[in-house]
């Protein structure tokens, strides 16, 4: 396992900083050779070449330019679908390949603990118990704390700042609580600095199941506050012991890349090696709701978390004088620092950037910012269509059903994490340990659909769509494409009234604008900085949303631990920024690459010369891919 880290990733660097940089600002997307019809395709629905048989339906995402390209050669290219035909060999079905089996072997590598009766009741009840603490408000401030916090009081500094030292430390306000705000929280405290957190939401109940928190994110934590660093680990159930990979959904391959059938592996690759060779610890999922306990108690004192505080706008005091922040009923908060942790919706974005009004707003992010019901989460997919546009954000193209199945997987000791590949749709899921499967179904249509209300003939209606669209039997899906009984599997496992859904929207990789304020500076003005999806909403291809929003965390604290006078606050702010902004646009750039080009992939691979490329590239780049993602310094 022995090779150059760092030039590795210089050569992964340089491919996605130039697939990032002909991905976004329109003057730059004018020169990547794009078909006018690229742009139209933006624009709306039904895009479709009657040439192929591609049949895309709902609208596209507008704003990766290779992506956009490959779609177009996907759509104009002659493909040889009639090649598809023959039997697949037997090696593309095995789960654990013989380099994957090595790594695995390693006596570094991890070796999880199997699934049991206790340990499934266990990882469970404490999901359940952290949830219901969270929506308790255990630990927030209120009452007469509230009435005495230090934030109330605008402090008298002359122009020009005042000395920061270990007994009159930095003091940070910081907007939203999910991921991002925690961590930052966290980082805060850790750094001996004053902190204070404002959530919006009225009842702390956190969105989702588990997330992967990958070697990356966890060697941040790590550096933060060895304690919560423990308590994940302790928390979390290893992932990085099976195989993760691409398989395709539903049909054969062809002879032109090699020979598929459904369910057959396309890419396998292990998580543990490029962690062993960066030195981090191995890849864990824990629970949200376990996520956000963790941090509320071990990460900084009770009382620090307020809850129904949105914040609405803010003042630069300028020249060292720090920040003021008004909260929606009016109440004003001051600091020295103010850092917008507020998703991908953010109002200090939008305050910060000059964006129209509406472009911030309350609506389905990540953590603690999702629907908590369908009727909420069927106002929130029509307003978001309206916010994205105002906030500059992206639609994916791409809505997504998502679930928790209490389910012991039929795959669980071989596979970890894995994408069934199809037509206009792609299934991804996760063990979430406890006998648990995360499982998330990503369908290509137009932004802002509900699913129907539930009625006497069809009380599941959202359990009633997923069968069809990933039925393994008779004449399969709408498109005839029977699937991989994977998918299924999971769905039919799974409670109508715990599948959520949601559009999925991202932001370009790189800034669409010339403002040299914002290029040099892209996510930090004066006192005021972004960071996690409020900085860099991404696709959950590669779940490191949350991971690099830990590594903002980690990195933005660092460099405020800096400042011994509050005038040099813009500066290590915006140090923050220009170190974070190139890995994670890339990142950024890597996921909204993926989710474009996995739909139809196989579709892909029947064009002849650029499909057996396309899937040797992608066969060959995974485990660069990793090595850039799982560094130890960000
Ligand atoms: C299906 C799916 C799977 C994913 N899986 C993974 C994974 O495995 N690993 C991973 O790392 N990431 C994953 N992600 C991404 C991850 O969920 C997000 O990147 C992460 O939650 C972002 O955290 P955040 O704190 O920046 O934003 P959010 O979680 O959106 O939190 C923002 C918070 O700010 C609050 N807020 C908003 N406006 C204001 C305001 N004005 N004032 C005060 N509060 C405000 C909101 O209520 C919310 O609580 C996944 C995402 C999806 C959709």
């Amino acid at each position: 396992m022995t090779f150059n880290r760092r030039s590795t990733r210089i050569a992964a660097a340089s491919i996605i900083i130039t697939i990032a940089a002909i991905s976004s600002p329109p003057a730059i997307r004018a020169f990547a050779l794009l078909p006018p019809s690229s742009r139209a395709a933006g624009a709306g629905a039904g895009v479709v070449s009657p040439s192929t048989r591609l049949n895309v339906v709902g609208e596209q995402a507008t704003s990766i330019g290779p992506a956009q390209v490959l779609r177009n050669l996907k759509e104009s290219l002659p493909q040889i679908p009639w090649l598809a035909e023959g039997d697949a060999p037997s090696s593309n079905k095995i789960d654990i390949p013989d380099h994957v089996a090595a790594v695995l072997s390693h006596p570094m590598a991890p070796r999880r603990v199997a699934e049991n009766a206790d340990r499934t009741e266990r990882v469970r009840n404490r999901a359940r118990k952290a949830a219901e603490d969270a929506s308790r408000l255990r630990g927030m401030l209120a009452g007469e704390d509230d009435a005495k916090a230090w934030w109330r009081t605008r402090r008298e500094v002359s122009e020009g700042g005042r000395e920061v030292s270990d007994d009159d430390p930095l003091t940070v306000l910081v907007a939203g609580g999910g991921l991002a705000g925690l961590v930052v929280a966290a980082a805060c405290h850790s750094k001996g600095m004053k902190v204070a957190l404002f959530e919006q939401a009225s009842s702390y109940a956190p969105y989702g199941g588990p997330i992967q928190i990958q070697s990356n994110a966890l060697r941040a934590i790590q550096n933060i506050n060895p304690i919560i660093y423990e308590e994940l680990v302790k928390a979390g159930t290893c992932t990085a012991d099976r195989v993760s990979g691409l398989k395709i959904g539903y049909r054969k391959g062809n002879k032109l890349a090699g020979l598929y059938d459904a369910g057959d592996w396309l890419v396998r690759f292990d998580t543990i090696g490029p962690a062993l060779e960066a030195g981090l610890p191995a890849t864990v999922v824990v629970d949200r709701p376990v996520i956000q306990q963790i941090l509320v108690q071990h990460g900084f004192p009770d009382g620090t978390v307020r809850i129904k505080s949105r914040i609405e706008k803010f003042e630069d005091l300028g020249k060292g004088r720090g920040v003021a922040a008004t909260l929606e009923d009016g109440t004003k908060a001051y600091a020295d620092v103010l850092v917008g942790a507020d998703g991908i919706w953010s109002q200090v974005r939008k305050n910060l950037h000059g964006l129209d009004d509406g472009a911030g707003g309350f609506a389905a992010s990540g953590a603690a910012g999702g629907a908590l019901d369908d009727a909420e989460a069927r106002r929130l997919a029509r307003d978001t269509v309206d916010i994205a546009a105002k906030a500059d954000r992206r639609f994916s193209g791409f809505t997504c059903y998502a679930a928790l199945a209490s389910h012991r997987a039929s795959n669980i000791e071989s596979v970890s994490y894995q994408i069934l590949l199809g037509e206009k749709k792609y299934f991804v899921s996760t063990d979430g340990g406890g006998e648990r499967q995360q499982w998330f179904a990503l369908i290509r249509e137009p932004a802002g659909g509900v699913d129907p209300e539930p009625t006497p003939e069809d009380p599941h209606p959202k359990l009633t769509r997923l069968r069809k669209e990933f039925s393994c039997a008779g004449s399969g899906d709408d498109d005839g494409n029977v699937w991989d009984p994977f998918a299924l599997e999971l769905i039919n496992a799974s409670l109508e009234g715990d599948i959520k859904r949601r559009d999925l929207y991202d932001g370009a990789p790189l800034l669409t604008t010339f403002d040299p304020q914002r290029l040099l500076s892209p996510w930090a003005k004066g006192p005021v900085a972004l960071c996690g999806d409020a900085a860099h909403p991404m696709m959950p291809n590669l779940g490191q949303g949350g991971c690099q929003a830990t590594e903002d965390g980690y990195r933005l604290v660092e460099e405020l631990a800096k400042v011994r006078h509050t005038r040099d606050v813009p500066w290590a702010l915006g140090r923050y920024s220009r170190v974070r902004v190139i890995r994670t646009a890339i990142i950024q750039g890597f996921a909204q690459l993926g989710s474009d080009l996995l739909v139809d992939f196989d579709l892909m691979m029947t064009i002849p010369l650029l499909g057996p490329f396309f899937l040797t590239m992608t066969q060959l780049s995974m485990p660069f891919i990793l090595r850039f993602l799982y560094t130890p310094s960000f």
